[in-house]
């Protein structure tokens, strides 16, 4: 597979894994997420996977798409009421079998929820946190690596941080030597940075969270995140979302400029896919299509 991408400058080589290029829709580090949850539910026999997420979720359309790739059945709880025009991201999970339930916000965050579901379905149904979240998920993407032949050359390795299972999946199978760096798409309060270290436990591995280039949060953008987004496909043709994967490009190539790594750093940069949000986007705003 052509994933391995060089953008190579100077003194560091840096190359792209691009994730986004295992299905026009399913996101790349989703697909790896939910690997050990579909064999669950397939080795005990159950109905399907029943999982959380908003109307633009990259985890539900992938969460739609593998179930039904694997002969399983899958439920949707969808946070907030349903429109009178549902998301394209939505309009396709449903094509692929995801059968919807729409909850308020109110309920899609409550406990108790949670807790009915666990005992109504808990038994037929492999139920999955938001976005492949858990110990299941972070299995699931410590395999990410095995895609890239010599993956243990590489001195940094670099990727999106929503819940950071991805970054622990990562850094569970990276070698001692090697330093993960993590770009919160999250504004905010440092959380993440403990929960790694709890997940890791007394695996010790170096991994660094930056929590400067969100853009304002979570799914927030600017117009100087479209212009960078049009820039860097111009510059590179890669596309690249704006929640995710827009902010980790333009993060590293922030910490390329200010001279982060070190001369002869080899630098792995993992593109995790997540095109399909870009639908929330305004028609023009991009200069490259997100199929
Ligand atoms: C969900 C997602 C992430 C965040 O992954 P975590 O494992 O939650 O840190 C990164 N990139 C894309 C494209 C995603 O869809």
């Amino acid at each position: 597979m052509d994933t391995v991408h060089s953008l190579s400058d100077q003194s560091v080589a840096v190359n792209v894994l691009r994730l986004d290029k295992i299905h026009s829709v399913v996101s790349g580090n989703k697909w790896f997420k939910l690997q050990k949850y579909l064999k669950n539910a397939l080795e005990s026999g159950q109905k399907g996977i029943l999982t959380f997420g908003g109307p633009y979720s990259n985890h539900i359309i992938a969460t739609a798409f593998a179930a039904s790739a694997a002969g399983l059945q899958s439920i949707g709880i969808i946070r907030g009421e349903e429109a009178r025009q549902i998301s394209g991201t939505l309009k396709d999970a449903r094509s692929f079998g995801m059968n919807l339930v729409f909850v308020s916000r109110e309920k899609y965050k409550d406990p108790v929820m949670h807790a009915e579901i666990t005992a109504e379905y808990g038994h037929e149904w492999t139920i999955v946190p938001e976005g492949g979240q858990g110990a299941q998920g972070i299995l699931g993407a410590s395999e990410i690596l095995s895609l890239v032949p010599g993956a243990d050359s590489y001195s940094h390795i670099c990727c999106a941080a929503g819940t950071g299972t991805t970054l622990a999946g990562l850094a569970s199978v990276a070698m001692p030597s090697q330093h993960l760096v993590g770009i919160s798409s999250l504004k905010g309060d440092d959380t993440l940075t403990g929960d790694i270290s709890a997940w890791l436990g007394n695996l010790n591995r170096r991994f660094t969270i930056f929590f400067d280039y969100h853009f304002g949060g979570y799914a927030k953008y600017s117009s100087d995140l479209i212009h960078f987004m049009n820039g860097f496909y111009a510059d590179n043709k890669i596309p690249t979302d704006f929640v995710y994967t827009a902010k980790l490009m333009y993060g590293v190539q922030q910490l390329l400029k200010t001279g982060y790594f070190q001369p002869g750093s080899k630098v792995l940069v993992i593109h995790s896919g997540g095109l399909q949000g870009n639908r929330s986007l305004k028609a023009g705003d991009l200069i490259f299509s997100n199929e």
